[in-house]
């Protein structure tokens, strides 16, 4: 039987790895597809306190991997299917190898990108369309790029792709961005920048191709169609919580986001969450690492409780 298991490796799982790890519990971290999270999709961090000249997202998951292999952490990479509690003992069931048994849980499976939904852009997937400037920018040389969304994610993925692209366009729903001030002081003034207001994508072209050629546009104030070249469709429009593997089992908000109580603690007792899987409102690199160190504590507290005479 485990004491603790956390699922996830990004800041959430790792400092709670950290923080477990240093409270002799020989925590396992089951790391899913995307070791390490949503940093390592990231470029520059220069948010995180403590990096003056600011850090890569990939270099900071390594340096914080690296303090946590130091304290006896152990990892596995397993993709977990379902989650059930018994007795005080949670059962974790992954898609090979026998299941785990554990006093607690903590969650930091992390958020994905989101998609429209539409089914030219599931089409068109990895022949043009992408979530990941940093993933494929690269492919992208010299072409004209567009960006859906007006969010941090949005702005950072659309100067990111300044890098490669001859044109790089953000296409927003409204006509305010929602990203932070400095973030849209960067992309105003970047020549290769440019906006469409108060328009949504209703179909990337052109499946028939097998490529990305443009979007259909619909104007969002008066309704208008038009279309608008392009040959890279890249989506910066927010995140979704991973935790469908908890359906059923732990109190969710409609959007998916596990609910806590005080701290890091759920619903069920031994079951703790941190990071963004919980957080739909700051959603950073620290407090997702704030959020690990909390669920550790908690868990850490939890377990004493267990010991305690009756
Ligand atoms: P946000 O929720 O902040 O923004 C999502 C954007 O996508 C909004 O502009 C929204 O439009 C738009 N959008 C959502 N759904 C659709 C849709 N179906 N069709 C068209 N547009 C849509 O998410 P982000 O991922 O940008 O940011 C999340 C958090 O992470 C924020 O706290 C942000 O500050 C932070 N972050 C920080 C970074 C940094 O500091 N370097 C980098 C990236 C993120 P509308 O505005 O109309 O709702």
């Amino acid at each position: 039987m485990e004491k603790v298991v956390i699922l996830g490796s990004g800041p959430a799982g790792l400092t709670a790895a950290l923080y477990t790890a240093r409270a002799f519990l020989s925590p396992l971290v089951i790391e899913g597809p995307q070791a390490g999270g949503q940093l390592t999709t990231t470029t520059d961090v220069d948010n995180f306190p403590g990096f003056p000249k600011g850090v890569t997202g990939p270099e900071l998951i390594e340096f914080m991997r690296e303090q946590v292999l130091r304290f006896g952490t152990r990892f596995e990479t397993r993709v977990v299917e379902k989650v059930s509690v018994d007795k005080g003992v949670i059962k974790i069931t992954c898609d090979g190898g026998n299941p785990i048994d554990t006093r607690t849980l903590i969650v930091a499976s992390g958020a994905s990108a989101r998609y429209l939904g539409l089914p030219s852009e599931k089409a068109l997937m990895g022949q043009g369309v992408s979530a990941c400037a940093t993933c494929d920018g690269f492919f992208f040389k010299d072409k004209e790029i567009v960006v859906v969304g007006g969010g941090d994610t949005a702005i950072e993925e659309a100067l990111f792709l300044t890098r490669f692209g001859s044109k790089v366009t953000i296409i927003h729903r409204r006509d305010t961005l929602r990203a932070s001030k400095i973030m849209q002081e960067r992309a105003r003034t970047n020549k290769k920048i440019s906006f469409l207001w108060n328009k949504e994508v209703v179909e990337v072209r052109d499946v028939a191709a097998g490529r990305v050629t443009g979007v259909r546009l619909r104007d969002t104030v008066d309704g208008s169609m038009s279309e608008y070249p392009c040959q890279g469709f890249f989506l910066g429009i927010g995140h979704t919580p991973n935790s469908s593997f908890l359906e059923g089992v732990v109190e969710r908000d409609p959007n998916g986001y596990i609910k806590t109580f005080g701290g890091s603690r759920t619903s069920v007792p031994g079951l703790f969450a941190a990071g963004d899987v919980q957080d739909p409102v700051y959603r950073q690199a620290i407090t997702a690492a704030g959020s690990g160190c909390m669920a550790a504590m908690d868990a850490e507290r939890y377990l004493e409780s267990l010991s305690e005479p009756e």
